[in-house]
């Protein structure tokens, strides 16, 4: 059992929290950088970016989340999350982190399809759902594509930090979580 945190500013952490607990993991809602300090894995949620980015601010967590990354212990950061983390937000530019060298494009799934469900290439037919999703535009040297829809990447690792456009947390499969934080049930 770990002892896992998820950000808790805004957005849909609850949802992963509940998926961790049934892993059997323990968590704690992080809105501190004293939270940080006590975890030995992270949730970015999905949630709205922009808000985020002035929280993050506002609670003082820019550099200690920095820190915590630096220290090279595992990280899920998904839709709004990934866009946090990922090297170039573009379709609007905004502020990130830069955690995975990617490229993301915040509103391209256009508002049509402004959420949908679909499954993943390959044999293990993961199943994906969308909630205005970003997309992975490009994709650095470092960067592994573990999951692809219709060819284009959807779940990305670099180090221990793993990006997904959709939402792991809601669709039911703990594969995702397992892969990023183990599975401590026994
Ligand atoms: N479109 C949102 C953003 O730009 C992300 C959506 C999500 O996390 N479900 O922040």
């Amino acid at each position: 059992m770990a002892r896992l945190g998820v950000l808790a500013l805004q957005g849909g952490y609850e949802a992963h929290a509940k998926v961790l607990r049934a892993l059997g993991h323990e968590v704690i809602e992080v809105r501190t950088a004293g939270a940080l300090s006590q975890i030995s894995g992270l949730v970015l949620p999905g949630g709205e970016s922009t808000t985020h980015l002035i929280l993050l601010e506002r609670f003082g967590l820019w550099l200690a989340l920095e820190a915590f990354v630096r220290e090279e212990r595992p990280v899920l950061a998904t839709c709004c999350g990934l866009i946090l983390a990922a090297r170039e937000v573009v379709s609007p530019a905004q502020r990130s982190f830069g955690f995975l060298d990617v490229r993301v494009s915040r509103n391209a799934w256009g508002r049509q399809v402004d959420s949908f469900e679909a499954v993943a290439d390959g044999e293990g037919r993961l199943p994906l759902l969308f909630i205005r999703a970003p997309r992975i535009e490009s994709v650095g040297p470092g960067v592994e594509v573990l999951e692809t829809l219709n060819g284009e990447p959807v779940l990305v690792r670099q180090g221990r930090v793993f990006g997904a456009t959709f939402h792991p947390e809601l669709s039911g499969d703990l594969s995702v979580h397992v892969r990023v934080f183990g599975d401590a049930r026994t």
